[in-house]
């Protein structure tokens, strides 16, 4: 009789995913979890009620340290990593808490995405190799307070004075940005939207951080306010024209979140797992409820169809095929699914899952702030709406 050569049920990787991932993938993937096991699990739940991240220059020097600021970008500094790789890292962190991913996607997706993209070689000098030791934190300022969504109408506006530049305008929910020591920021010119590279110390610019928040609670999230800030004629970041630019900073970040989502999801199942293990109720663990069963089921399906959806878009990342609506389709789904898989988990946990005690109230009010930034769940089904039915639906 043949031997069976199948390997053992896995319930941690019930697809076998890890079989499509190489040695160094792996190795990445092990030494970000190790970091966030020891440096962010045991005090985020204190960050968390607390609204404060105390050491978060600290933490920015370790995460450059470990190479996963401007992860896949190449030279100054910069890992050169594939994109699955960087995806594998975001999920990690974002097991640890979504706060710590948006930390490294927006300085290492939008900030030196940003700037080894359309910068001037002086500019990618002066800031990345800083910012890919951690040294220096960058923030992206594009959304504020009456645009959002349709970023078109921002009304921040670049007036040329001479040879200088003269900004105004405020910035509104921008991550990183009270701690930032670089602020690439979008504004209006007499020439279309420009970006421009602005130093945080230089007079005129502002950043208090925004406070009450009942999600990202483990995240710096500031206002950007700009009041006659001059800046010298090479601020400007001269590759980056029209708002194409920004939405492709953007559309780099999305992919980051494709995968860290599905992070906060692996932690709420794992977590709503051994809770039903152990809790009794009518005499029998809740996991031996066919109902709870049946929840465990639903959350492992979409949460490792989420995984599989992640690694497929990273490849496509890594052969230079992805589009911006198949981005578009991750972030809806996985967010999405991951949303569902912690509000799942949160009535397991009964009582206990309303409490910070556990992880999953605080993954799942992470999650909220992960549905609507980076492109709402709306606008990434209008954007799918287009590419499917070539109709514009975004102005109704
Ligand atoms: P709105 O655009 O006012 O939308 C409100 C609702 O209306 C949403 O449900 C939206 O989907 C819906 N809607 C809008 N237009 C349409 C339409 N045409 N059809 C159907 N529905 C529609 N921004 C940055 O630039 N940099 C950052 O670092 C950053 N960090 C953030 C961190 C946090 C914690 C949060 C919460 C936000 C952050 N943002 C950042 C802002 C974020 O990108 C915006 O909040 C997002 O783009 C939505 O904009 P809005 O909040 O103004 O909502």
């Amino acid at each position: 009789m043949a031997t069976d050569t199948k390997p053992p049920f896995d319930a941690a990787d019930p697809l076998g995913i890890d079989d499509l991932l190489s040695d160094d993938d792996r190795a990445v993937r092990l030494t970000v979890r190790h970091w966030a096991h020891e440096r962010v699990l045991p005090y985020v739940a204190e960050w968390y009620e607390e609204g404060e991240v105390p050491g978060i220059r600290e933490l920015a020097r370790e995460l450059g340290s470990l190479g996963a600021l401007g992860m896949t970008l190449t030279d100054y500094g910069c890992a050169g990593a594939s994109a699955v790789q960087y995806g594998l890292v975001c999920l990690e962190l974002e097991a640890a808490d979504s706060g710590i991913r948006s930390l490294v996607s927006v300085q290492g997706s939008l900030a030196m995405y940003a700037i080894h993209r359309y910068g001037s070689p002086g500019q990618k000098e002066r800031w990345l190799p800083s910012m890919a030791a951690g040294e220096t934190i960058g923030c992206f300022g594009l959304t504020e307070p009456d645009h959002g969504s349709d970023p078109a109408g921002m009304r921040t506006f670049a007036k040329r004075d001479g040879a200088d530049w003269v900004l105004n305008g405020r910035k509104m929910w921008i991550t990183n940005g009270s701690v930032a020591g670089v602020a690439v920021v979008w504004a209006r010119t007499d020439e279309g939207v420009r970006g421009f590279v602005v130093p945080t110390d230089t007079p005129g610019f502002s950043a208090p951080p925004i406070r009450h928040k009942g999600s990202l609670r483990a995240s710096v999230t500031s206002e950007l306010v700009l009041d006659d800030v001059r800046l010298p004629a090479d601020a400007a970041l001269p590759e980056a024209r029209g708002l194409g630019a920004p939405l492709s900073c953007l559309s780099h970040a999305r992919y980051g979140i494709v995968w860290g989502a599905m992070g906060a999801a692996r932690t709420c199942l794992d977590t709503a797992l051994a809770y039903a293990r152990t809790r009794e109720q009518f005499g029998k663990p809740l996991g031996a409820f066919q109902l709870t069963q049946g929840k465990l089921a639903d959350m492992a399906v979409e949460l490792h169809k989420g995984v599989l959806l992640a690694l497929h878009l990273g490849r496509r990342l890594d052969a230079g095929r992805l589009r911006p609506e198949q981005v578009s389709f991750g972030k809806l789904n996985n967010v999405r699914e991951a949303l569902e898989i912690c509000r799942t988990a949160r009535t397991i946990l009964g009582a206990n899952g309303i409490s910070f005690e556990y992880p999953v109230m605080r993954h799942m009010a992470n999650l909220e702030s992960v549905l609507t930034y980076e492109g709402t769940s709306e606008m990434h089904q209008l954007v799918l709406g287009k590419a499917l039915t070539g109709l514009d639906a975004f102005r109704g």
